[in-house]
């Protein structure tokens, strides 16, 4: 690779496991023909970024930059670039690369591609080299996992969506929430008050999990029809038996045994929320009422796009709170205290 055409970037890194961000600067590769170089507007902070920084799932690789709620503006294209020009508005989400032929791949499910998808941030590409994410002025991305942001959305608030909003999008859309379902949506962060907007928006009941009072009106104001603490033990006997969906986007882990208990026959709990620590029930939770239990990983890039503009379209949008770069280590630690409104989002001009 020629080091003249690679790209300086200034970046926030974690040197190491639950080490305070530094200001540094890294090499973008040098444009492939197939890629674009974004200069990053916003980059949303995603209880994943936490989860990697503190190496809580391990295999981290550090130095780290996190993000992948990455919002901007192309700044050049590759020779043979045909989707994007330069000054069109676009976003990344959690991947920049997958084999592009598997069958998942070929059916736009790149999540799951056979040859293993690469990570925005804290993976090895295909040609061994770490990536690193959209904590970042600059990042250079394929144009097959680029998506465009629509006219609707201001760029602040698209940046959650590329995470936060497909994660939710994708099992709404595929456990068919929608109307006549009643929906469950539990923990109200940054996945589940972008959660709520979508299943209202698919003409689903929804009810909000969460394990205070506190965001009630809120919730109420995102769309939800219901709002029951799960600190009260009565919420369990009084919803006993009545959703058919319950997503769970809660970071930490649950009485999953509880959360079964308020699904009906067939109903289905599914995880988005990635606690470390392995979950536990018991099968007859399962057995007695056929109930299933499912996860889901983010969504495929076809889908991003349709969410995107499915959220312009509905005026969803994430409640944020704009950030500078050297609030990062705070804002981490507001998001550990849920202590968070819905979705840190770093104005990255202040990198
Ligand atoms: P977040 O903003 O921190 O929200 C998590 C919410 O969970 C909190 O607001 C809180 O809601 C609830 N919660 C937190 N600790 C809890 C505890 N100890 N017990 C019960 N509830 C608790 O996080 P996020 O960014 O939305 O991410 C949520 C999870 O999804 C993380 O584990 C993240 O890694 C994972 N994730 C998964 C995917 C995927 O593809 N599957 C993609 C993105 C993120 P209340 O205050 O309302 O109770
Ligand atoms: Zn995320």
């Amino acid at each position: 690779m020629c080091q003249k055409n690679m790209t300086s970037t200034r970046v926030l890194s974690v040197p190491s496991a639950k080490t305070p961000f530094e200001q540094t600067t890294i090499q973008r590769r040098e444009l492939r023909p197939h890629d674009i170089l974004i200069d990053i507007k916003f980059s949303g902070i995603c209880h994943s970024d936490i989860h990697s920084a503190f190496d809580e799932w391990g295999g981290g690789i550090f130095p780290m930059v996190p993000g992948h709620e990455i919002a901007g503006v192309v700044a050049a294209v590759g020779t043979e670039v045909t989707k994007f020009a330069v000054g069109d508005r676009v976003g990344v989400g959690c991947f920049v690369d997958s084999c592009g032929e598997c069958e998942y791949c070929l059916s736009g499910e790149e999540q799951f591609c056979t040859k293993g998808v690469i990570s925005t941030y804290n993976s090895l590409d295909y040609d061994g080299n770490p990536t690193y994410g959209g904590y970042s002025q600059k990042i250079v991305v394929t144009e097959r996992f680029v998506v465009r942001i629509p006219d609707g959305l201001g760029m602040d608030v698209a940046s959650p969506l590329l995470c936060a909003g497909i994660t939710t999008y994708s099992p709404l859309k595929h456990w068919n929430a929608g109307p006549g379902k009643k929906v469950a949506i539990v923990g109200m962060g940054g996945l589940g008050h972008v959660a709520i907007q979508f299943a209202h928006a698919m003409g689903a009941e929804v009810t909000v999990l969460s394990r205070s009072m506190n965001k009630k009106s809120e919730a109420l104001s995102f769309g939800a029809d219901d709002y029951f603490a799960t600190s009260d033990p009565a919420t369990f006997t009084e919803l006993a038996g009545r959703f058919d969906l319950i997503l769970n986007t809660v970071s930490a882990n649950l009485n999953v045994d509880a959360y079964l208990s308020m699904l009906r026959v067939d109903g289905t709990l599914v995880n988005v929320g990635a606690p470390p620590e392995p979950d536990n029930y018991q099968v007859f939770s399962l057995i007695m009422g056929r109930r299933s239990i499912a996860g889901s990983l983010v969504g495929g890039i076809r889908e991003t796009q349709e969410m995107l503009d499915f959220a312009a379209q509905q005026g969803i949008a994430p409640k944020i709170e704009v950030i500078r770069a050297d609030q990062v280590d705070e804002a981490y630690e507001r998001v550990l205290r849920s202590d968070v409104r819905y979705r840190f989002v770093i104005d990255i001009s202040t990198l």
